[in-house]
């Protein structure tokens, strides 16, 4: 069945939702929204897998984050192999994260653009899109994006994930055949308009990055995939439109990205 909403960007998973991870998936379910359930090192990646197969309205994307897997050695063999498994639509969340680096800055930079490169050639191999997670970093994400986009063409595509880059950026990624997404933020922080507005309607999407940042009027409670229809109420509010057209463009755009099969 079509969804109402499509989550492109949550993390599920039992370390986030230790008690009611079964009553927030089917709350999702039962409000018609479809999840992308991103995982962020290989345990959480092989969980949302695992995840994709118990529950219907999830999907998996797989990949290794430029912090929060410091401690795992990128091994591809084991990615490749999650990669091939049903429903599994996507590589991430990975990129880069140079926000805050303290310590041996340049070997941080190093090892994360060494692991960010791995992923990329991995979705270009498996013909899958991008999650991209991008702090502080917009050059240098467009850097690497612009010498693989040399030779997979367009094989090369993704999502960068909470875009908060400048208008250029955006611009710059849209030529790279990449989508932005927005989260929650844009509901209760103004100077996100702008940018939505810049972002086409047909190159956007709507997450929740649950259990982060609760859209208003959930601030303060934890984030779930329900509340994604609060973003998407902002936008279509920023983008003149009405939910229903937004909503239904949306679905579009998410299902052409990631290749969702309804
Ligand atoms: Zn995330």
């Amino acid at each position: 069945m079509r969804p109402e909403h499509i989550d492109i960007h949550g993390h599920l998973n039992s370390s986030d939702f230790p008690n009611d991870l079964e009553e927030v998936i089917r709350r999702a379910n039962e409000n018609n929204i479809i999840v992308l359930n991103v995982g962020t090192n290989y345990g959480q990646s092989k969980e949302v897998v695992d995840l994709a197969q118990k529950y219907e309205n999830l999907y998996a994307v797989v990949g290794s984050h430029p912090i929060d897997s410091v401690d795992e050695k990128f091994d591809e063999t084991k990615y490749a192999e999650l990669l091939s498994r049903p429903k599994v639509v996507g590589v991430g969340e990975c990129g880069l994260d140079f926000f805050r680096l303290e310590g041996e800055v340049e070997k941080i930079k190093e090892r994360q653009e060494s692991v960010f490169r791995k992923q990329v050639e991995l979705a270009i191999r498996f013909d899958k899109p991008l999650m991209i997670h991008c702090r502080d970093a917009y050059e240098d994400v467009l850097r690497i994006l612009g010498e693989y986009k040399k030779t997979a063409g367009q094989t090369l595509r993704g999502n960068i994930h909470f875009f908060a880059g400048t208008k250029a950026d955006a611009q710059k990624f849209l030529d790279l055949g990449f989508t932005m997404s927005f989260t929650g933020v844009i509901t209760f922080a103004p100077q996100y308009e702008e940018l939505v507005k810049f972002v086409p309607t047909d190159k956007i999407h709507a997450e929740t990055d649950c259990p982060y940042v609760a859209p208003a009027p959930h601030r303060g409670e934890k984030n779930e995939p329900s509340f994604v229809v609060e973003v998407v109420k902002k936008m279509a509010e920023i983008k003149g439109l009405s939910v229903e057209t937004l909503s239904a463009q949306l679905v579009e755009n998410a299902q052409k990205m990631f290749r969702l099969p309804f």
